[in-house]
């Protein structure tokens, strides 16, 4: 069961505490107070786990600061959008918002290898006028021999380059608890210059130990990536997994579904999901069209499929891209065929610009239509 308590009521109200006495007085229930920081508000929340449905909704209705009850049938308890019953909030990190309606882009190495591409990446995104960012430390590789990423040892000029061009957020990929800390120290000894957004891979889907980890520290927002071979709801609950340790900062990334059907593309292209989960779930939706494509290839359109797919799931309506491009891809230790050149920044940048701005029309026309339907519904 969630109780959405009223916009203005602050966290150290008496009132919460009168919900947590009425909890209180059924056995087995667990009361967990959830605090979403909102683009404009905060909004509190509080959980009741256990064996709810023989608790009645009347004695937390009657409470002043209880906005309303929602009763949950699903799976994804703190996640879910309970068949539209909840909003979907979103969060703020480093001033910058991500929820249902932003649109943010972070493009950046798959893997840091040198501070000079580190640098020659942040300078063009400062020149595009963009905050946000990827750069790979940690990078879990099929193969024991191919490049495992610089690990801790980049932290230090990759924050720090962050500071210096006004990157804000960089999603960063961790493959064991340890590396939060090593991120941790990094950051505090630079000064916390920039922020990171942790990246669960797709090989990590199912770590519930480290989602449990991630889950539990309230530093970081969670950028989950899709399991490559498992179902979406699975990858949801896995989501679940990290929220009901204390964290709802998550931002679910479809990356592409790992199928032989897919080719020539790296992975099957799934960003029809963007919609769905956003029904499904109150979670920003990412899309990741390199990891997904794999490949740079160009349509006799002109147009690389990076481009193409990244417009699929812009059209309908992504929250974030998450995007490998490299100064010089023919040196990039990893996934350098799928990288674009910084040169098509500015090109790939326009491309979504365009569609995001279809989008938006796509909605305003479908929001007309659905009052104009109303209004023959009401006369009718
Ligand atoms: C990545 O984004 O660098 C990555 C390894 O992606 P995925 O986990 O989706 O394969
Ligand atoms: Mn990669």
């Amino acid at each position: 069961m969630i109780l959405i308590l009223k916009p203005d009521v602050r966290r150290d109200s008496p009132e919460i505490q009168r919900v947590l006495d009425v909890a209180a007085r059924y056995p087995k229930i667990e009361a967990r107070v959830h605090v979403i920081e909102g683009a404009t508000r905060s909004l509190i929340e509080i959980y009741l786990i256990g064996a709810t449905t023989t608790v009645p909704t009347e004695p937390f209705e009657e409470i002043e600061a209880v906005e309303k009850v929602v009763r949950v049938s699903e799976k994804y308890r703190i996640i879910g959008r309970h068949h539209g019953q909840v909003e979907a909030e979103g969060f703020q990190y480093q001033g910058v918002t991500f929820d249902q309606e932003s649109l943010h882009v972070l493009p950046g190495l798959c893997a840091v290898d040198t501070p000079d591409h580190v640098e020659r990446m942040f300078q063009a995104l400062k020149a595009a006028g963009i905050t946000t960012s990827r750069m790979g430390a940690y990078k879990p590789r099929t193969s024991p021999y191919d490049f495992q990423g610089r690990g801790r040892d980049c932290l230090p000029y990759v924050f720090e380059l962050a500071g210096k061009y006004g990157i804000r957020v960089i999603a960063m990929e961790i493959t064991h608890e340890s590396h939060i800390e090593e991120i941790n120290t990094a950051l505090d000894q630079a000064g916390s210059p920039t922020g990171v957004l942790l990246q669960i891979g797709t090989r990590n889907a199912q770590n519930f130990e480290l989602l449990k980890f991630v889950g539990r520290q309230q530093r970081f927002p969670v950028l989950f990536k899709r399991g490559m071979g498992i179902t979406l709801e699975e990858s949801l609950n896995a989501c679940e997994y990290v929220a009901s340790e204390g964290n709802s900062r998550i931002i679910l990334c479809l990356r592409g579904m790992k199928t032989n059907l897919g080719d020539p593309h790296r992975n099957f292209v799934d960003f029809a999901h963007v919609p769905a989960v956003q029904r499904l779930t109150r979670l920003p939706v990412c899309i990741d069209p390199s990891h997904s494509v794999g490949r740079r290839d160009l349509a006799p359109d002109g147009l690389t499929d990076i481009h193409h797919a990244t417009a699929q799931g812009v059209i309908a309506g992504a929250n974030l891209v998450l995007v490998d491009f490299h100064p010089d891809p023919p040196k990039a230790l990893c996934d350098g065929p799928q990288a674009l050149t910084l040169d098509e920044l500015e090109p790939y940048l326009e491309d979504i610009r365009i569609v995001r701005e279809a989008y938006e029309r796509r909605r305003a026309a479908a929001a007309k239509h659905a009052g104009a339907s109303a209004a023959h519904r009401a006369t009718a």
